[in-house]
């Protein structure tokens, strides 16, 4: 349940990934893994008479974000300086788009809908735009107490769109789902893997409402937002019971020790002294690449959650949560072709796998588990080679290993048995040991269980549960019918 007092608005910072190059050079924007400050050069490096040259890609894909969300594109809109002196921008500016008489950002307006349990929620944007993200700053523990920082300029330069919200969110969960839906649009877009470290960055500002914002900085993750809100929330309403004052300033999320921590007081502005970008002619971005663009928009989350109750015949909820990532539902839709149906495959992926992904605290493109190896486990369910009981217990090694079930199964000698010879010696052996539950069993139905139970147990879930229910109540009814026969 949402608070009613609590107000949230965020600024996504999302990297545009699949472009080749940097947002003003040809330096790659394949920048991770590689050596600090390798993948530099004068103009991102900011040398004096380096000259900007914006990448055209980087506007198309911008414009392309604006049309997923319903926003307005700007036909002009312009870079500017934003003036400001830190070690992770050398050249002591961003360039940036900002709004003024005559021009605006790439993109304004707009919303994105967000399902919040089984309501729809309207989240406005604002308006977004193009900006160069700054170098990556690396601290030798926690910011405060860190004795130097490392400056890694291989990440300065790389293509930002900054897509600021209104301060429509009224919980930390809401924030983290309109996180969560952005990304699902970006990748569906193709714009963006939100599986790359540090692709989407947040700020988020936050207020008890009739109390003071506070700005909330370098929020990591969808998954950090949430937590990083929800202790910016008990902190400030600390503050609040005491009757002190909530300070307007700017704090910085520490991931390690999961606090906000005062960095600075809040930057007005007009601090900023932004001016026109004199080495960038301002872009004009026709109808006509707008509507090029608009025609050849992929299928977006929504409309893909649509399909899938529609083509599959699956609840909505359950279209919406598997539509809520790109790769959950590529390898949804990939399994139900390969199984050739739809309902095992989004029960198998919506309970089991969604929750063996959870505690071990991974995404699914981390994890080893594909459409290939988890198709070949469902078969030999569906086939009787395996019980769903083992199922269930290899598919936690299928997710960490990769490794194909039927060799996890034979390693571990798991294979169903449904060998009623076999099968009834086991039942002989435990209507052997356990006496005093088989004549619970014969006065009282309810006591069978018991011993079906035990046949389980012995065979370590490997029998046919089926068989052995019928097996051992057929057993029962046998030793009912000698009482009978010899009261
Ligand atoms: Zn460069």
């Amino acid at each position: 349940m949402a608070d009613t007092d609590i107000v949230i608005g965020l600024e996504a910072h999302c990297q545009l990934t699949s472009l080749k190059t940097k947002l003003f050079c040809g330096c790659s924007s394949d920048y991770r893994g590689k050596e600090p400050n390798s993948n530099v050069c004068i103009v991102c490096l900011g040398h004096p008479g380096s000259l900007p040259k914006p990448n055209r890609k980087a506007v198309e894909y911008a414009v392309m974000t604006g049309l997923a969300l319903r926003s307005k594109v700007s036909e002009r809109t312009a870079f500017y300086r934003k003036n400001y002196y830190y070690v992770d921008m050398s050249k002591n500016f961003q360039i940036s788009m900002y709004e003024t008489s005559g021009t605006t950002t790439i993109c304004e307006g707009g919303y994105l809908d967000i399902n919040v349990g089984p309501h729809k929620k309207r989240i406005r944007i604002t308006r977004m735009q193009l900006e160069e993200d700054p170098a990556k700053l690396v601290h030798i523990g926690p910011i405060d107490l860190s004795p130097y920082t490392l400056v890694d300029y291989n990440r300065a330069g790389m293509a930002l769109l900054e897509i600021v919200t209104e301060p429509d969110m009224s919980s930390p969960k809401e924030a983290r789902l309109f996180l969560q839906k952005l990304r699902s649009i970006l990748e569906h877009i193709g714009v963006f893997d939100g599986g790359l470290e540090g692709a989407m960055r947040c700020d988020a500002n936050i207020s008890i409402r009739g109390s003071t914002r506070v700005e909330i900085k370098n929020i990591s993750s969808f998954k950090e937002v949430e937590k990083a809100l929800n202790f910016e929330i008990s902190r400030q309403r600390g503050v609040l019971r005491k009757s002190e004052r909530v300070v307007r300033e700017t704090r910085h999320w520490d991931e390690i020790r999961k606090v906000t921590i005062s960095l600075r007081e809040k930057e007005e502005e007009h601090d900023y002294r932004y001016f026109p970008e004199p080495d960038i002619v301002p872009l004009v971005i026709g109808r006509e690449m707008v509507e090029r663009l608009g025609r050849s928009m992929p299928e977006l989350p929504d409309a893909r959650a649509e399909r899938f109750s529609r083509e599959y015949g699956i609840p909505a909820y359950d279209a919406q949560v598997l539509t809520g990532e790109k790769a959950l539902a590529d390898f949804f839709e990939t399994c139900t072709k390969m199984l050739g149906e739809a309902k095992t495959a989004s029960n198998w992926v919506m309970g089991d796998l969604l929750g063996v992904l959870h505690d071990k605290d991974l995404e699914l493109h981390e994890a080893k588990v594909t459409p290939a190896t988890f198709v070949g486990m469902l078969r030999m369910i569906n086939d009787g080679k395996i019980s769903g009981k083992i199922g269930k217990i290899i598919l936690p090694e299928l997710v960490t290993s990769g490794r194909d079930a039927e060799v996890i199964v034979n390693e571990r000698d798991m294979q169903r048995i449904a060998d009623t010879a076999l099968l009834k010696s086991v039942v002989d052996e435990v209507f052997a040991e356990n006496r005093k539950a088989v004549d619970d069993a014969v006065r009282d139905d309810n006591a069978v269980n018991f011993l079906i139970g035990q046949v389980m147990k012995k065979t370590r879930g490997k029998a046919d549960p089926q068989l052995v229910n019928s097996a051992v109540k057929e057993k029962v009814m046998r030793l009912r019918e000698k009482n009978q026969g010899s009261a």
